[in-house]
């Protein structure tokens, strides 16, 4: 038996790029090789190209969360005053990151089918002058929502706040330019809208965001987590702070690359496209989305909420039991369940595949729902012009 759904069509990890498979199979070199060491260097410089940054960017050997962890504890310190964006799953974890760091918190919230409100971020700004470090989530991939991280960025910028960005699941799929922004750390991985492999947390930093570490006791030295050191070690001096995962560097630089030559702005458009059509092909079975309004909806994922009588759970299993495509569930966010449309996934017919493979699932489970109206939805939203003229 082959181990694995036939097709990943998950919240990310999501199916790995061809180019990226191959390049994993690539010999497991010293990392201090001279062609290793150019290679990684080219893939910073293709990373930086990808953030649309002039800063520094690194790649820390674990996943995203790795990174977003190593953004607070540099930036968090104990008896500050931190202000959290909250509208899903990964900005409440934000929220509890910063007060783990002994930082005192106040939310701005959203509903977690929603975008929060960025006049309510300005007004949290103005009535507490003494909030230095603001956390936002891009892309709520937990529950296929996006905040607007331009807006949140500037409004920070005009407080003078420093800005950590989850953009885990929004680098590659959606417009991210955290220097124009005024968006200090962006966090990111490759296994999301870059279709490629976990196990690296890609983190772009501000010369601001280096002064504040700098200026902060507490920010770890001598560690794992520590952004300054990775500065000091390997961006000033080239020495590696550890082994970093030869293999997975080898597939990011894959993807990086690959990226770049179908460029930003095509990617981008890809994925609005998918998102599209998943959101067309949701309605057209009779499903609602979870998102509030399709401008909160994510271009990398969609929720679409089930009826009462079905779990998040059991549809999953269904989906992939019985056609071999996986999905992602709820994340304990509410009763929905995710189809994935980033990076490979954001290609070709693959969104009408997530729309009938949910839809087939649902009839089975006695949901009642017009998968022949939700293919067509969902396909009808991909096609190019009609051809005029020639033969019926
Ligand atoms: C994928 C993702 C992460 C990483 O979290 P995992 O639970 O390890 O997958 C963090 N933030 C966002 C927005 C993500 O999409």
């Amino acid at each position: 038996m082959r181990p694995g759904a036939d097709f990943t069509l998950a919240s990310g990890p999501t199916t790995i790029s061809p180019r990226a498979l191959a390049a994993l199979a690539h010999p497991v070199v010293s990392h201090y090789d001279p062609d290793f060491v150019d290679l990684y260097r080219r893939a910073e410089a293709d990373l930086a190209r990808l953030f649309c940054t002039g800063h520094d960017v690194l790649m820390m050997a674990g996943e995203a969360v790795l990174g977003l962890e190593a953004a607070v504890a540099g930036l968090a310190r104990p008896g500050g005053h931190g202000l959290a964006v909250v509208s899903g799953m990964y900005g409440a974890f934000l929220a509890d990151e910063l007060r783990a760091h002994g930082m005192t918190v106040d939310e701005v919230r959203a509903d977690f089918n929603d975008a929060v409100d960025v006049d309510r971020v300005e007004e949290a700004l103005e009535r507490h002058p003494d909030i230095e470090l603001l956390t936002v989530v891009h892309c709520e991939s937990a529950s296929g929502t996006v905040n607007d991280a331009e807006q949140i960025g500037q409004v920070a910028r005009r407080h003078d706040v420093t800005v950590i960005v989850d953009a885990v699941a929004s680098l590659g799929g959606m417009p991210l330019r955290p220097d124009e922004w005024g968006l200090d750390i962006c966090v990111a991985g490759p296994q999301k809208c870059l279709g490629g492999p976990v196990g690296l947390a890609l983190v772009s930093v501000s010369p601001r965001a280096w002064a504040r570490m700098e200026a902060n006791p507490a920010a770890p030295r001598n560690s794992y987590l520590s952004l300054l050191d990775h500065r000091d070690k390997w961006i000033r001096n080239g020495r590696f702070t550890c082994a970093p995962p030869v293999s997975d560097v080898y597939a990011a630089a894959a993807v990086f690359e690959e990226v770049l030559e179908e460029g930003l702005e095509a990617r981008y458009e890809r994925h609005a496209r998918a998102a599209a059509a998943c959101r067309a092909g949701i309605t057209g079975l009779g499903l609602e989305l979870w998102a509030s309004s399709e401008d909160v909806a994510a271009p990398a994922v969609t929720a679409a909420t089930l009826p009462d009588r079905v779990t998040p759970a059991e549809v999953v299993a269904h989906v992939r039991q019985q056609y071999g495509v996986m999905l992602s569930d709820g994340a304990g966010v509410g009763n929905f369940v995710r189809i994935g449309h980033m990076g490979e996934t954001s290609r070709s017919m693959y969104p009408v595949l997530g729309v009938v493979a949910l839809g087939q699932a649902l009839l089975d489970l006695n949901v009642d729902v017009d998968v022949g109206a939700g293919a067509a939805a969902a396909t009808a939203a991909l096609a190019g012009p009609r051809r005029r003229g020639g033969p019926r």
